[in-house]
């Protein structure tokens, strides 16, 4: 289904230092944005999606770096890669982007208590503490986004190693939501 090459496979160590720096301090997790944005300016430049194809995604490095001996390399159901599924997933994603959005506006006016804390599929807290090694003196609204923020990033790696275990390394290239927008046909 994907191009892999070998030329940037260093970049999984995008992904590792992702996750290491969230445990530094949490306003790291903005760096996130890079792999959210960057393959939309890549797919404005090109009219193709070169981020995930190419790729040059840290993430889809991680899975094949990471999953590849292990990976039980199942066929996938049939219906997984539906676009069903695709749209389920991609609005999955704005509700926990709009969720995010507005939980920050809220903490910023006031309004509700930061959540310093990971979460996953957006209802789960993680029952462990991000050590934060670094103490900045932050707005708590940032540092509630921040944390958004991982744990957009911390959900969607942890669905993408099951998939990957079970299926093809990068099985959740297939469903992931960059890859349904940039795919939108222009
Ligand atoms: S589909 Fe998602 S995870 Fe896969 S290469 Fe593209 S952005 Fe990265």
């Amino acid at each position: 289904m994907f191009r892999q090459t070998t030329n940037y496979n260093w970049l999984f160590m995008g992904t590792i230092l992702f996750f290491t720096l969230g445990l530094v301090h949490i306003v790291f997790s903005w760096l996130g944005l890079i792999c959210m944005v960057t393959p939309f300016i890549m797919a404005i430049r090109t009219g193709k999606k070169p981020w995930c194809s190419q790729p040059y995604c840290p993430r889809a490095y991680f899975f094949i770096r990471f999953l590849s001996r292990f990976s039980l390399n199942k066929k996938a159901p049939e219906g997984l890669f539906s676009e069903k599924t695709k749209q389920l997933v991609l609005r999955l994603f704005c509700i926990n982007l709009f969720f995010a959005g507005m939980s920050t506006l809220m903490v910023y006016l006031g309004r509700l208590e930061p959540m310093l804390y990971v979460r996953f599929l957006m209802a789960f807290p993680m029952p462990f503490e991000l050590p934060q090694i670094l103490s900045l003196d932050l707005p708590a609204y940032l540092i509630h986004a921040s944390y958004r923020l991982y744990s957009i990033m911390f959900t969607s790696t942890i669905i993408g190693l099951i998939l990957g275990l079970l299926f093809k390394p990068r099985t959740w290239c297939g469903i992931c939501p960059i890859q349904t927008l940039t795919s939108v046909k222009r």
